[in-house]
């Protein structure tokens, strides 16, 4: 009997992960990527003998598959997906593939800001506590592969909303949703309430079995939330009372399952208001698991972040240095600048999406006493901020950024790259934009000395 087709669209670590997975489950597998594939990737499809075409879409037209898989970054209206989709042919996310051949316990976290930092605090309590994980969705190694190639009993995944989009029949044992503030909209038709919409897919399916863990806090949650059902068991997270997780400045106080259990924020490693709602969603997450206090603890104590999330580079003279590189919206400028309990030298600009900056205001007024706008075209912020009686600098070179960052700098202050914008007009990406920048801070430190 001849093989069924399996197309994968876009050959990076999902698409390849995909593949491998579907050759595995017995189908013919076609890879096909619009542009370069990277050389780790090439090799990967080679040794497993998986056909493919890199550069352009062409031969991929010649199939006929039983259904197609995309890579997150693939837009819907790209005109291999529109192809297939309508001949009625399924389009799904690798996700979506990889979970109808696991039973394996799924924590999947989504929402605007904070899903790495969460992905990576959840997954880091279950394996200190000793339970067979895996990390995966826009971290780590793609879930298919894993499935393939290495199982395990339990996954922690992060999935943004491209994923949830090609997600249909997938349901997670134990969803997450942190917050949702406009992000992507051009890929909702600049709709808010798509794109809210597709936040939620992370509960479809479920059923009173499973958990959804959600920020009460949040006003798009909490009003979509008003005007649907959910079949889920609810455990809301706030800041405030009334949910099942909450905390102040000193304790996170779970009351998940029948489990009542205080911790103490100062065994927390990562700082600031939106590192409690982080760091209580993990928590209930693992207390739904099974852990127990101690292992929670013990899993926050030792939990180290990754890098350009409020990352302290170094402090010269007296003057503390961080990388946020990874704010590239204005929320999570916000919670960076919140924290801040220093006088503050921002770095702020790059690719500006229509940020709104208002609600930064009294921040800046308060807490911000210069302000240096990194981008190649910073007239809206110089708009803004140039005659706000602060110190004020622009520039379209990092290492002017970082030199006039010194220079203002006097024992006591705090040097903030968090851009509220995306890194393209300079850098690769936000990673070598924060990498830069620690590059450049830690070369001062090397002429201090
Ligand atoms: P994501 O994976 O959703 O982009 P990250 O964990 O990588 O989120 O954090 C990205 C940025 O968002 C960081 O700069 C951080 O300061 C900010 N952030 C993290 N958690 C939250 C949260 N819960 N709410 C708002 N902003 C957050």
């Amino acid at each position: 009997m001849q093989k069924q087709i399996i197309i994968v669209l876009g050959a990076g670590e999902s698409g390849v992960g995909s593949a491998i997975l579907a050759q595995k489950q017995g189908y013919d597998v076609f890879v096909s990527d619009g542009g370069a594939i990277n050389d780790e990737y090439k090799k990967t499809l080679k040794n497993y003998s998986i056909n493919f075409e890199t550069g352009e879409h062409k031969l991929l037209y010649e199939y006929t598959p039983v259904m197609v898989i995309k890579s997150p970054g693939i837009p819907d209206k790209a005109d291999a997906v529109k192809f297939f989709a309508k001949k009625n042919i399924p389009v799904i996310s690798e996700i979506e593939f990889a979970g109808k051949f696991t039973s394996a316990k799924m924590i999947c976290i989504t929402g605007s800001n904070g899903k790495t930092t969460t992905t990576l605090l959840t997954y880091h309590l279950l394996k200190t506590a000793g339970y067979n994980v895996g990390l995966a969705g826009n971290v780590g190694m793609s879930l298919a592969r894993q499935v393939a190639e290495n199982p395990c009993e339990y996954y922690v995944l992060e999935l943004s909303s491209f994923q949830l989009d090609g997600m249909f029949d997938f349901k997670a044992d134990i969803a997450i949703l942190l917050n949702i503030t406009p992000d992507h909209l051009d890929r909702y038709e600049y709709k808010f309430e798509n794109y809210v919409a597709s936040k939620f897919r992370v509960i479809q399916n479920q059923t009173e079995n499973d958990a959804f863990i959600f920020c009460k806090d949040d006003t798009a949650i909490s009003s979509w939330m008003k005007d649907h059902k959910m079949d889920a068991t609810l455990y809301p997270i706030s800041l405030k009372e009334n949910a099942s997780a909450t905390a102040n400045e000193q304790e996170l106080k779970f009351d998940i399952a029948e489990k009542k259990e205080n911790i103490s924020t100062s065994v927390l490693t990562i700082q600031g208001k939106h590192n409690l709602y982080n760091s209580m969603a993990a928590g209930a997450a693992a207390l739904l698991v099974g852990l127990t206090k101690s292992q929670i603890e013990e899993g926050f104590t030792t939990f180290k972040n990754a890098e350009h999330r409020l990352e302290k580079v170094a402090t010269i003279a007296g003057v503390v240095y961080i990388n946020d590189s990874k704010a590239t919206n204005v929320d999570s400028v916000w919670y960076a600048l919140d924290c801040m309990t220093q006088p503050v030298i921002w770095i702020v600009g790059g690719v500006d999406k229509g940020n709104d900056y208002s609600v930064l205001e009294s921040f800046v007024n308060k807490k911000v006493k210069g302000i240096i706008t990194l981008g190649k075209d910073n007239s809206i912020l110089q708009q803004l901020y140039a005659d706000k009686g602060k110190l004020f600098y622009s520039t379209n070179n990092i290492s002017d950024a970082v030199l006039k960052a010194k220079e203002w700098g006097v024992s006591g202050d705090a040097v903030l790259l968090s851009p509220a914008c995306a890194s393209f007009d300079l850098f690769k990406n936000y990673i070598d934009r924060g990498n830069q920048f620690k590059h450049l801070v830690n070369q001062l430190v090397t002429n201090s000395n």
